[in-house]
């Protein structure tokens, strides 16, 4: 027996290593399954981050905590184009029409243009024009004295793309009602004695007629000029176009005082004027 001894032993030994060397493959097979399994799901999750990255422009990360909301995004994204850093874009993002529409018809949109206005009048306080018939202030059209509101929102209010044809015959009809706020100042400009100057991007040829007819109807009476693009500036941007209008406006002696409009492109370039105040447009992008 004691000869077997060794053997059995030996057996024994063999047996349970074999046993333990199950035992360790198993627990190492389950060890990668769950790494893999846990990498999969990271893999997961930061996936479908940056997919709603990429589709929304990011989630709001607060503190280590994601908000995921398309609200915060699109107030993000509204943010970023009244601050100038989106240029170029044609239709603002489907899933901000909601947003959009919120802000321009909940009140917020006017909240903020009278804000802007009584920032206008703090700087008149603050002015003291020469009084010789050449005190000049810029106004835009669209948008800044005239609201093109309705017909955006048959637009889902910037969602779909900029046609030209559909707008013109809105235009055409001279139903766009005036921003009040901004009927109110131009009437104190003026009846303190400031030349009032309406500049827009409009077409002279085609809407003309239509623009002065709209313009009076909605009040805006007592005006310097208004000046539309002619045929020689067809095809020029707005800053292009803006600019070199005011530079014929300040060679004929006008100082240019204030300007107002809701594009940057009204507002930048040469001869702007000794303040610029830009009123929020969300809706469109005029380069
Ligand atoms: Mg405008």
């Amino acid at each position: 027996m004691h000869a077997m001894e060794p053997s059995c032993n030996m057996a024994w030994t063999v047996a349970a290593m074999g046993k333990w060397k199950r035992e360790v493959i198993v627990m190492m097979l389950l060890l990668l399954i769950s790494t893999t399994i846990a990498k999969e799901v990271r893999k997961a999750k930061g996936g479908r981050h940056r997919k709603r990255h990429s589709a929304t422009g990011g989630q709001a990360i607060i503190n280590g905590t994601s908000s995921n909301s398309s609200e915060a995004y699109c107030l993000s994204w509204r943010m970023a184009v009244e601050a100038n850093n989106m240029r170029g874009w044609r239709t603002i993002p489907t899933e901000c029409w909601r947003h959009v529409q919120g802000y321009m018809v909940g009140g917020q949109y006017y909240r903020d243009i009278n804000l802007i206005i009584d920032q206008i009048y703090g700087y008149l306080d603050g002015v003291t024009p020469l009084g010789d018939g050449f005190d000049a202030w810029i106004f835009d059209v669209d948008d800044t004295c005239l609201s093109n509101l309705y017909y955006y929102r048959a637009k889902r209010f910037g969602c779909d793309p900029y046609n030209p044809t559909e707008f013109k015959t809105w235009a055409s009809k001279g139903e766009s009602p005036a921003i009040p706020a901004v009927l109110d100042l131009f009437n104190k400009l003026i009846q303190v004695g400031f030349k009032v100057i309406l500049l827009t991007g409009r077409d002279q040829e085609t809407l003309g007629e239509a623009t002065v007819d709209n313009l009076l109807n909605q009040g805006f009476v007592g005006y310097e000029r208004l000046i539309m693009r002619s045929p020689e500036y067809r095809g020029q941007s707005a800053v292009m176009y803006k600019s070199e209008i005011r530079r014929q406006i300040m060679e004929q002696g006008y100082r240019i005082w204030g300007n107002v409009g809701d594009q940057w492109s009204d507002l930048q370039g040469n001869f702007s004027g000794d303040r610029t105040f830009k009123f929020p447009n969300p809706m469109y992008f005029v380069p």
